[in-house]
């Protein structure tokens, strides 16, 4: 009989275990993709993230088609539409890979499946290693990341990635199909997005290409350079990761080869690949990660909403350059390195006193890697309410760390030419620049750029002030 082969976040052929198992199983295999209706677990799907997604559909049906398949689109409830796809194909099984950010969905979906008499079967490949394999002694989740990472490394490694398949039998036909461009997943007017495809090649392809140059730079100098945002030395895989273009296992094996030469740079940057599954290992414990804080005590946190200052933040105008460049880079690229994540969540939460939600909203809707369980996990990181996160009271100084992170201001000029021919001292501080030198780099504060919205001093201390509160 058929097999349904649901894809979601595993838009690829490589290593994907549904996949093969649904060829395994003999008969013709039907690729679905279902644009399903927002659930308070996923949260809705962000614009940029949308715009990734219509082209990497698209590439995946290309890939399909050139092995004699298709992809079949359809919108609606999941569990309606494959039981309506099972009828009319005759299929008894719907072959998928787990997405662990809607496990409470896909218990609800494979209960109606199974009262429909269809078997649906579940396939590990989203992250390195299944979260329930990673337990303390006493069989709960980790709550810190050190220990998770050392129980991971004591795991066997990851599985061994399977080939893609050389052919995918088909049935005689496949059910019919929307159209991908009637979804609008693409901007129209204006057209945001068009700085995108200078930056990214979405789809299947795009992720095995950044796969090979990361392997061709031999991971040189990741440690030291991945803090450093204007050097690209990190392998910008996050998008593709985020919609499943490419597996992590994949990526762990592929980068065996550099053990001998760049043992530090290797472990150092698996040691973030482990983070992505620590995030989710969270999530998994807490599937309210993006609505509820971790630890309950910020609650009671009285944050402030001050509308001018939250879209200063977001148009990078701020006055504070890293943090301006930082929300800049977002804007224009869909991606923000992840230093300067950290910098510009810093500044929203704890300088402006924003609750890191709307925080966390802005960038799962204007983020090519928008991602349920790492978006939530960091932002919860830097807002002290989360885990295994930064202590509240260490807040970050936007000056230094830019000073530190991007010492000659080259990630600054960049992303805020206005202030390109400022002089290094003061490429972080324009607001302490004397009269004259900014006027010899053609800045004139207020006018071609802004002061600052607040004074850091007065708003660490406002917020250190907040936090006691909380306390007491
Ligand atoms: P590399 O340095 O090459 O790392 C390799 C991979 O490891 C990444 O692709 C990513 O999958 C994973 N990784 C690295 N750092 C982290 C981390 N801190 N947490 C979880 N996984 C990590 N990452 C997302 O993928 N989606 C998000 O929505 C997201 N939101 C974030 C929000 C905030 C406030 C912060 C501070 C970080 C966020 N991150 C998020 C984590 C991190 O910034 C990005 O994963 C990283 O910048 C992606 O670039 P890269 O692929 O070049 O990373």
């Amino acid at each position: 009989t058929a097999a349904i082969l649901w894809f979601r976040k595993d838009l690829r052929l490589d290593d994907n275990a549904a996949l093969h198992a649904a060829i395994d199983a003999g008969g013709p295999v039907i690729p679905v993709y279902i644009r399903e209706p927002e659930h308070p677990d996923t949260g809705p799907l962000g614009s940029a993230q949308a715009w990734w997604l219509h082209h990497s559909l698209a590439g995946l049906k290309e890939q399909l088609k050139s092995l004699s398949s298709d992809l079949t689109l359809a919108t609606g409830k999941a569990d309606e539409i494959l039981i309506d796809f099972a009828r009319k194909t005759g299929a008894e099984t719907v072959y998928v890979n787990r997405a662990y950010e809607r496990t409470a969905i896909d218990r609800d979906i494979a209960i109606a499946l199974k009262d429909a008499g269809i078997a649906i079967r579940a396939f590990h490949g989203q992250l390195l290693h299944d979260p329930k394999t990673i337990r303390t002694g006493s069989g709960n989740a980790f709550k810190v990341y050190t220990p998770f990472w050392n129980a991971m490394q004591k795991l066997h490694e990851p599985h061994e990635p399977i080939d893609p398949p050389k052919t995918i039998p088909s049935p005689a036909s496949h059910p019919r199909s929307e159209a991908l461009d009637g979804w609008n997943l693409l901007p129209t007017r204006p057209n945001w997005a068009k700085g995108f495809s200078e930056h990214w090649t979405p789809g299947e392809a795009g992720a095995q290409e950044r796969l090979e140059d990361l392997i061709d730079a031999d991971l040189h100098d990741y440690k030291r350079g991945r803090d450093f945002p204007a050097i690209e030395a990190t392998s910008r895989l996050s998008p593709h990761l985020a919609l499943g273009e490419i597996s992590p296992a994949r990526i762990w094996h592929a980068t065996n080869g550099l053990a001998q030469k760049h043992r530090d740079d290797l472990v150092h940057y698996r040691k973030e690949l482990a983070w992505r599954d620590f995030c989710y290992n969270l999530l998994v414990e807490f599937p309210e990660l993006r609505t509820k804080n971790w630890d309950d005590k910020f609650d009671a946190f009285e944050w402030d909403f001050d509308a001018a200052d939250f879209s200063a933040w977001t148009k990078g105008l701020t006055g504070y350059p890293i943090v301006d460049a930082g929300m800049r880079e977002l804007w224009q690229t869909g991606y923000m390195h992840n230093r300067v994540r950290m910098i510009t969540a810093s500044f929203l939460i704890k300088d402006l006193l924003i609750n890191w939600r709307r925080g966390e909203e802005w960038f799962r809707d204007t983020l090519l890697d928008a991602d349920p369980a790492s978006n939530t996990a960091n932002w919860q990181w830097v807002a002290g309410s989360g885990a295994d996160a930064s202590p509240f009271f260490r807040i970050f100084n936007p000056i230094l760390q830019g000073e530190k992170f991007d010492p000659d201001g080259d990630y600054v000029r960049h992303f805020v030419p206005e202030l390109k021919d400022l002089p290094k001292k003061y490429i972080h501080k324009p607001f302490d620049a004397p009269d004259h030198v900014l006027a010899d780099a053609g800045v004139d504060l207020g006018k071609t750029y802004p002061k600052p919205i607040v004074n850091h001093g007065l708003a660490r201390d406002r917020a250190l002030e907040a936090y006691k509160g909380l306390k007491g």
